[in-house]
């Protein structure tokens, strides 16, 4: 079996965005050369999410309102985290509700998605370097 191990890097200059890095994704798995197995990709920050959906700009406005609604950024004080002096509480509730990583089969060299499946990075506290782990694992 072999492995291999990549960091993206990303700096969001907005506090939140959805970035589709599917493409970034197969890159990876291409400099790897592994064609069966198994690849997980996770965000290495609390505030940020590494999920799979469509790649349909209305249905992430949705999840913009949607997040908000459930865990709004303001008013800012609402949160007992942000008595550390932070100002991110929403941002790590939005991370639990988007998810942590995701696990995509490998099959033939290629990512085996289902039809309209695409890799996204959800950020929720930006503005500063942030990083996404991608590892595979097979033959
Ligand atoms: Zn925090």
């Amino acid at each position: 079996m072999r492995n291999f191990r990549k960091e993206l890097w990303f700096n969001v200059p907005t506090r939140r965005a959805f970035i589709n890095i599917t493409t970034q994704v197969e890159e990876c798995l291409r400099e790897s050369n592994i064609k069966e197995g198994l690849i997980l990709v996770n965000a290495m920050h609390i505030t940020a999410s590494v999920f799979i959906n469509d790649d349909e700009s209305g249905l992430h406005k949705d999840y913009e309102k949607w997040l908000e609604k459930l865990a709004p950024h303001e008013p800012i004080n609402q949160y007992l985290h942000n008595r550390t002096g932070e100002d991110n509480g929403d941002a790590h509730l939005k991370r639990q509700v988007m998810g942590r990583e995701v696990v995509v089969a490998i099959t033939e060299g290629r990512l085996d998605f289902g039809q309209w499946e695409q890799i996204f990075y959800g950020e929720f506290d930006g503005g500063r370097r942030k990083r996404v782990l991608v590892k595979i694992i097979g033959e």
